[in-house]
């Protein structure tokens, strides 16, 4: 295709999911941010407790034969694996960017610049991107010639003393709960994913961190953590895939109490899979590639896809009511979401319904969608799974301008034909893309 006549074209891309056929698609308190602890009777900002090298750092194991089968579900069996982002996180993915330590893009200098992209774990991954290192000058003004690389990690001495509550982290100790002191480990869980929050990153130091990260591995933990910090007038804040983009992990600047990150990356097991009732029982923090590969395995999956579930959890997804790139078929988090368990200071919420909708009183599980961690830590959800699609079809069509595809959007809309995802490019996007 001439590049002038490129330029004049929109573009849809689709990704069409062809469905098997699916006849039985059926499927005491902690203070969280914001809310007011009933002990201490203060706001705070999830109110609840060193990996200290030798605190049991046992990676999560997951897989079928960590599971039990739902009365009346089938028996799931298989392979144990490893969740793909370790404890310590810093061990593969970026300190100061998004995703894995070896798929960066790289600049090189021969006659002209290019760019290749590292790694072997995407598609781009050790190839020369011819294109990209003009379009990256031509249309960001980008100069390679006056680079500023970004700090380099800090210096165990380089970060802020942490504020301990003595009693908090002793219970916690004895209790015999993993946690960490370590810098690295809550500069990790000291932030999300926006942009301004990695350009602190590269450039500065935010002025709040977490004190102390804890890494309960079951529901049970996470009640006694909780407990602790009503009990201690500790704040506590939930992260799973630290993906936020909300910028509900920073560290509130003025706050003196201890401020404890709940990291739930522990809890990812696949607790149970109903094949009858299509319904599976998942601890919150499994992170989305794991979940999938893990129901795929089984021949089901959520469908629910995030751009970035490769790093985010389950519970973030509920906490953050997130999206799904394939909603049009499989619905996003609430319409995904059957059952949720909480932790909150005044006890454990959870609704003893396992079917998907009530119409008596109002749900209480749509005040947990969306509560970013405020209202308590989430730490099971049962969720509506399907059979694999037989076929799985993607395409795109070329418009001659925005306004047809645009119009095309609106028919497709209009007689309630979507792919599982959709999407409409203008030209800049489907360069870059
Ligand atoms: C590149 C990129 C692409 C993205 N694409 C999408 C997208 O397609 N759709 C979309 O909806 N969002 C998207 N997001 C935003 C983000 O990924 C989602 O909000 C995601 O759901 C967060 O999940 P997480 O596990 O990373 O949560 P975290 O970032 O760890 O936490 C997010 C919030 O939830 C709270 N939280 C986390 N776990 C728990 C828990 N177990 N209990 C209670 N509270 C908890 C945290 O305290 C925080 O307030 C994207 C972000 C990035 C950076």
């Amino acid at each position: 295709m001439a590049s002038s006549a490129r330029d004049r074209l929109s573009v849809i891309q689709h990704h069409l999911i062809a469905r098997k056929a699916d006849k039985h698609d059926e499927p005491s308190q902690t203070a969280t941010t914001g809310t007011s602890c009933n002990s201490c009777n203060k706001e705070t900002h999830c109110c609840s407790g060193n990996l200290s090298g030798n605190s049991g750092l046992e990676q999560c194991k997951i897989g079928w034969q960590a599971v039990s089968s739902k009365p009346g579900g089938s028996e799931p069996s298989g392979d144990v694996t490893t969740q793909t982002i370790p404890l310590k996180r810093q061990e593969i993915l970026k300190w100061n960017g998004w995703g894995y330590k070896d798929s960066k893009f790289l600049v090189h200098k021969e006659k002209e610049y290019y760019v290749s992209f590292s790694g072997r774990r995407y598609k781009i991954g050790s190839m020369v991107l011819p294109h990209f290192a003009t379009w990256v000058i031509d249309t960001l003004g980008v100069n390679f010639n006056d680079c500023t690389p970004p700090q380099p990690l800090p210096k165990p001495q380089d970060y802020p003393e942490p504020i301990i509550k003595e009693e908090f982290l002793n219970a916690v100790q004895n209790l015999g709960i993993t946690h960490s002191l370590d810098g690295e480990d809550r500069l990790f869980r000291a932030h999300g994913h926006t942009l301004a929050e990695i350009f602190v990153l590269r450039e500065g130091m935010f002025p709040r961190l977490p004190d102390l990260v804890v890494w309960p591995t079951n529901h049970g933990q996470v009640e006694k953590i909780v407990d602790l910090a009503c009990r201690y007038q500790v704040v506590l804040i939930p992260i799973g895939g630290g993906t936020s983009v909300s910028g509900a992990l920073l560290c509130p600047e003025e706050e003196s109490r201890m401020i404890v990150s709940l990291d739930t990356s522990q809890m990812c097991r696949i607790l149970w899979l109903d094949e009858k009732n299509l319904t599976a029982r998942i601890e919150a923090g499994i992170i989305g590639q794991d979940l999938e590969r893990q129901l795929q395995a089984r021949g089901y999956t959520t469908g629910h896809e995030p751009d970035s579930y490769e790093f985010s959890s389950l519970g973030g997804w509920v906490a953050t009511r997130a999206s799904g790139m394939k909603k049009n078929i499989y619905g996003n988090i609430e319409d995904l979401l059957v059952q949720v368990k909480v932790v909150t200071p005044r006890g454990n919420v959870e609704r003893y319904t396992a079917g998907p909708r009530l119409s008596a009183g109002p749900d209480v599980q749509h005040f947990i969608m969306g509560s970013e961690g405020t209202l308590g830590v989430i730490t099971e959800v049962t969720m509506k799974v399907r059979p694999l699609p037989q076929v799985q079809r993607y395409g795109s069509i070329v418009f001659p301008n925005f306004t047809s595809g645009v119009n095309c959007m609106r028919e497709v809309a209009l007689h309630r034909c979507q792919p599982a995802s959709i999407r409409l490019l203008d030209n800049e996007q489907f360069k870059f893309g």
